[in-house]
């Protein structure tokens, strides 16, 4: 912080906020990309974006050359609950996954520990510039644990949708008691931009669709539903069938992965308006199937973008750009290189993951009027990525392909949520990160006591299967001189 720069406590008072010289990636299609550009901020919105703002004489002014300045960063689809776990599966396969929480050790987690994963995951979006999180909460035995997830969002400074989920019970049961109903009725009585509500169930296929009593719930409360489809050995195209001849297929719909479905089951989704959450990391190393954002592009199906689960993989937004824009890009290559031709042009581009983070986001989650892009009126949720530290923030001459491929977590300057100053010259404003660090350090302690040190540490370094490795024709020989063969082959 230079000595001119204005201390954290200086934006507690409500002034507003004027955002100096920074390039600004508005999302806004009628405003574009504005080289040294201002944001002012007016308490919780955005008052005016442009060049050569007047700042308001009671203004605090943020300095922001050599940074970049964009919406805050929406993420559709994070188990935040399994981040007390933080990396512990690693090496996990989607079935491992599958028997540690589904089989195993989901049912030990109490709502202490469903507090404090939530309570540093949230910590750890707001910190990465991801303003806007879904969490898709599946690990909610009981009212008493939503309750727990509640508490924690609402302590973070961050916008969070609940949506709520519980992998241990049938969605048609937990979704229709009693229980369930009184936790809605005292956590969710009135619409809160801060704190949405959701459902989080999956569709097995099963052909009696026992699920149709949980949509049906989801259509009385008039909440959207989030499901995990086309994950390879879980969730397939019966599911989307079933969905779609019982009318489930609804707009507010989000299919998370998508991955392995057929051309049928995409056509289906896009006629009926829905939207899928990609998690490339996820989709890359658990095996729901290749990234699907080059089938959706052909389909027009809108794309956001997600982290899963940090109990495996990052879970910031650059990670998630960076490993989309790759993973369509490599599809693309690969399926040229197949019938001998060669990619001259990218169709996807930097700005489109840009978008997918932002204002795509936005746009599943129903808050495109809201939030997603630095338009005037719109609720200030912005990010500045400034790190003067940092070799690679200089030069900035595409600044979409900075955002993707340049800059990372750690140069997430500011943050601001709702117009309320987050994060500041690096450093978080209001997010009590010793807490959530203390909370998970007794989940991790009761974890691990409660599972053994055998499960712990089979968890951590599960089994590797034999790998074959191939039988090499040649056999390399040194240098002989002039006329002497320098390479035998074997037979
Ligand atoms: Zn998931």
């Amino acid at each position: 912080m230079t000595p001119q720069a204005p201390r954290p406590e200086e934006f507690a008072a409500g002034r507003p906020v004027l955002f100096r010289d920074a390039t600004v990636l508005t999302m806004d299609p009628a405003i574009g990309v504005l080289d040294r550009g201002d944001v002012l901020v007016r308490g919780e919105r955005i008052d005016q974006v442009g060049r050569d703002l007047q700042a308001p004489e009671e203004a605090v002014v943020v300095d922001c050359a050599g940074g970049i300045l964009m919406p805050g960063m929406v993420d559709t689809h994070r188990h935040m609950w399994q981040t007390a776990l933080r990396g512990l599966g690693s090496d996990w396969t989607l079935s491992q996954y599958f028997v540690f929480y589904y089989l195993t050790w989901g049912k030990i987690f109490r709502p202490e520990d469903i507090h404090a994963g939530n309570l540093l995951s949230a910590v750890e979006a707001v910190d990465a510039g991801v303003t806007t999180t879904v969490d898709w909460s599946h690990g909610l035995q009981t009212p008493e644990h939503g309750d727990a997830a509640v508490e924690a969002l609402r302590a973070v400074p961050g916008r969070f949708v609940l949506a709520y989920g519980n992998l241990l019970g049938a969605p048609w049961e937990w979704v229709n008691s009693p229980d369930f109903r009184a936790f809605v009725d005292r956590n969710f009585s009135s619409r809160d931009d801060m704190l949405g509500l959701q459902l989080a169930f999956d569709v097995t296929g099963d052909a009696a669709f026992p699920e149709k009593a949980a949509f049906e719930a989801a259509r009385e409360l008039g909440l959207p539903v989030t499901t995990h489809a086309g994950v390879w050995g879980a969730t397939d195209d019966r599911g989307i069938r079933l969905m779609w001849d019982h009318g489930f297929m609804t707009p507010d719909v989000t299919y998370v992965h998508s991955a392995t479905l057929s051309e049928d089951s995409y056509h289906r989704i896009a006629a009926s308006g829905g939207t899928v959450s990609v998690s490339a990391e996820s989709e890359h190393n658990a095996g729901q199937g290749y990234p699907p954002t080059w089938r959706l592009r052909r389909h027009g199906i809108p794309v956001s973008l997600s982290v899963d689960t940090s109990v495996w993989f990052s879970a910031d937004l650059f990670s998630a750009m960076r490993a989309t824009l790759s993973a369509d890009r490599t599809r693309e290559h690969m399926t040229a290189h197949e019938t001998g031709e060669t990619v001259v042009h990218n169709s996807l581009r930097a700005r489109d993951v840009v978008e997918w983070a932002t204002i795509g986001g936005a746009g599943v989650l129903g808050l495109s009027d809201t939030i997603g892009s630095l338009t005037p009126g719109k609720q200030a949720d912005l990010v500045l990525i400034k790190n003067d530290r940092s070799p690679a923030m200089y030069p900035i001459l595409h600044p979409y392909g900075h955002v993707v491929y340049q800059a990372t977590r750690a140069d997430v300057h500011t943050v601001l949520v709702n117009g309320t100053m987050v994060k500041y010259a690096h450093e978080l404003v209001g997010a009590d990160l010793g807490r959530a660090r203390d909370a998970v350090a007794a989940t991790v302690e009761y974890a691990r006591t409660a599972m053994g040190e055998d499960a712990w540490r089979e968890a951590v370094e599960p089994e590797i299967p034999e790998t074959e490795t191939i039988s090499n024709p040649y056999h390399y020989s040194d240098y002989r001189g002039e006329g002497v063969a320098v390479r035998q082959q074997e037979g």
